[in-house]
């Protein structure tokens, strides 16, 4: 069925794993190509909306806030008629039944189906991984237990000199 087709029909339901930078990216170039074709669901495990996370730095340097990095706003998902559910961690997808389901029990029904969920970080296994000030780098969560932490704590060893352990030493 071509896109002329699908948008003389019934809107489809675009279910979205991922309200990150690629999920809500795509999201809105599908809104740009054809407005009207799909009802469309996010979720998105973290509890806040799409933000910046290049910018997760500068939010570390208290260079900027949050709210600044915020990329589409919980207004922009209204505005645009998409289902958000945020906080929401999917847990389950029930292909026979064209379903997913958060671990909160939370469902929603797909005709398709967009898997956004980004990358887990690799952390070293080593004894004492899980003591409480070891930490990824990868979203607001983690910058926000840096900046309690350096509140209190005078070092700092960060693992791995790429981009985002310079980032991290340097904020
Ligand atoms: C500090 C930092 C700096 C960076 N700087 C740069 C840079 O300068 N240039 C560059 O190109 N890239 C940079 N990156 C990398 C860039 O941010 C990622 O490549 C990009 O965010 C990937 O987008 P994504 O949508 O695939 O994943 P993400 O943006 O990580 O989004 C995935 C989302 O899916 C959610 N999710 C995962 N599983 C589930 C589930 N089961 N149910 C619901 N939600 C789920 C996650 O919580 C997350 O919010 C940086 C990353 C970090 C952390």
């Amino acid at each position: 069925m071509n896109m002329a087709e699908l948008q003389g029909k019934t809107r489809q339901k675009l279910v979205v794993v991922g309200n990150g930078m690629a999920g809500i990216r795509t999201v809105e170039e599908l809104l740009g190509l054809a407005p009207d074709l799909y009802d469309i669901t996010v979720f998105g495990a973290e509890p806040h909306p799409n933000y910046n996370r290049i910018l997760l730095s500068p939010v570390l340097a208290g260079e900027q806030d949050f709210k600044d990095i915020i990329l589409n706003s919980v207004e922009w998902y209204a505005e645009h008629g998409i289902t958000l559910h945020m906080g929401k961690n999917v847990a389950t997808i029930d292909r026979v039944r064209r379903k997913v389901i958060a671990e909160d029990g939370t469902e929603a029904a797909y005709d398709r189906l967009l898997l956004a969920t980004g990358s887990t970080p690799f952390i070293l296994p080593v004894p004492g991984k899980e003591l409480d000030g070891v930490i990824s780098y990868r979203d607001i969560r983690d910058t926000e237990l840096m900046m309690e932490a350096a509140k209190t704590k005078r070092q700092a060893v960060v693992i791995g000199g790429g981009l985002l352990g310079l980032e991290a030493a340097t904020a």
